[in-house]
């Protein structure tokens, strides 16, 4: 847990959100702001603050976030047809919470390269 996190806040229950998955390592809610029919934000329940700055004792919770992610999908029958799982990484890719996560997004086609 990081002082004042709000994705460390959302994991434990602290800060109300919109529950999809959760298991021991991952949690995993509703976008408050959905880009897409179906926006999901998957996050570990352990501090890391972004991609940039994982190290390789981290790499299983990362495997781990896209297994659930897999699982996670298949929840949905709006993502029968596929998905994308997307990390912004620092300012420039358009990260504003510095608490590693993911967003599933689905339920609609999407452009390539992302904007
Ligand atoms: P990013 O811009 O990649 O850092 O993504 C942060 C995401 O968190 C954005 O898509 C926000 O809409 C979402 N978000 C921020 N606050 C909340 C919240 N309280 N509950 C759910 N999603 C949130
Ligand atoms: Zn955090």
């Amino acid at each position: 847990m990081s002082d004042n996190c709000l994705f460390c806040k959302i994991a434990k229950g602290e800060i109300p959100s919109q529950k999809v998955y959760e298991d021991a390592k991952v949690f995993a809610f509703r976008d408050i702001n959905p880009q897409a029919p179906v926006h999901i934000v998957i996050i570990p329940k352990k501090h890391i603050a972004a991609l940039a700055s994982v190290s390789e004792s981290e790499e299983s919770i990362l495997g781990h976030i896209q297994v659930a992610a897999s699982k996670i999908a298949a929840q949905f029958p709006e993502l029968k047809n596929g998905f994308r799982l997307v990390n912004n990484s620092g300012a420039d890719a358009g990260q504003t919470v510095f608490h590693i996560h993911y967003h599933l997004l689905g339920g609609r086609s999407f452009g390539w390269p992302p904007g």
